[in-house]
């Protein structure tokens, strides 16, 4: 079975003062009932602070961000080893502003993949289309692509460390959220992608998230949907109490 999952993608914000209260203020909602997994995603730099801070508490902290390398003359990145020694245990990867504003391509992100599967991580793979592959009806082949290409070179068991996170890119950050049936239809489409390479086990084992304009508004609808097992939130995921409404969704 799979399992419902919230993470809180904190993006380029809080300094170490607001990444250690805005943790003690998730923690002060009341989190240890809840019907999911929370996560939170701070910065590289304040990855350790915000261990030590949620250790005896339901959050886990994740990584934004993993180099593919493993060692060495790669300036101004962090490896695999480094986040394990600070007890970090999955990462997010090829979320769109990496793509976008990073340049990461279909290898790099498979290369990241990879390595991440190989020494034990859990990977939370982003994928989803800009406005015009949507418009232009190309949506599904688009991510279906991206997940193919990063993901269908691993084996039937390395798919216990992957959670595919689906957000569509004109809606990130834009207040507009695809529509329940939209998220619906997009998951269904990409779990029976991963059933026909895969089979049934695989495919109903992996937590699908939604991203983009995750609020609590808006939650509940969406989470009710079959597919959907889960949200990774940006801006919301900035403000506790939303946060935890959010998590309190399922
Ligand atoms: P948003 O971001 O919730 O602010 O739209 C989602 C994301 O980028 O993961």
């Amino acid at each position: 079975m799979r399992n419902n999952i919230l993470a809180g993608n904190w993006k380029m914000n809080c300094d170490l003062p607001g990444t250690q209260s805005l943790i003690a203020e998730i923690q002060a909602e009341g989190i240890d009932n809840l019907d999911c997994e929370i996560m939170v995603a701070p910065s590289h730099l304040f990855l350790y602070a915000a261990f030590n801070a949620s250790l005896n508490s339901p959050i886990e902290v994740v990584a934004q961000n993993v180099s593919q390398h493993h060692k060495g003359a790669y300036t101004g990145e962090v490896s695999i080893d480094m986040l394990q020694s600070v007890g970090i245990k999955t990462v997010i990867i090829g979320h769109s502003e990496r793509r976008d504003i990073f340049k990461e391509n279909d290898d790099q992100l498979r290369g990241k993949v990879s390595a991440c599967i190989k020494e034990g991580m859990r990977v939370i793979f982003c994928c989803g289309e800009h406005l015009d592959e949507r418009n232009s009806g190309n949506h599904f082949k688009t991510v279906t692509n991206q997940v193919e290409k990063a993901l269908f070179q691993l084996e039937d068991k390395d798919w216990k460390q992957i959670v595919i996170a689906y957000e569509p890119v004109w809606a990130i950050g834009t207040g507009e959220t695809a529509s329940p049936e939209q998220a619906q239809e997009m998951h269904a489409h990409l779990r029976t992608f991963i059933e026909n390479k895969y089979g049934g086990k695989v495919a109903s084992n992996t937590s699908i998230l939604y991203g983009g304009s995750v609020k609590p508004a808006n939650a509940r609808e969406i989470f009710a949907k079959p597919d959907v097992d889960g949200g990774l939130v940006g801006g919301a995921s900035l403000d506790a109490n939303s946060f935890v409404q959010i998590a309190r969704s399922f």
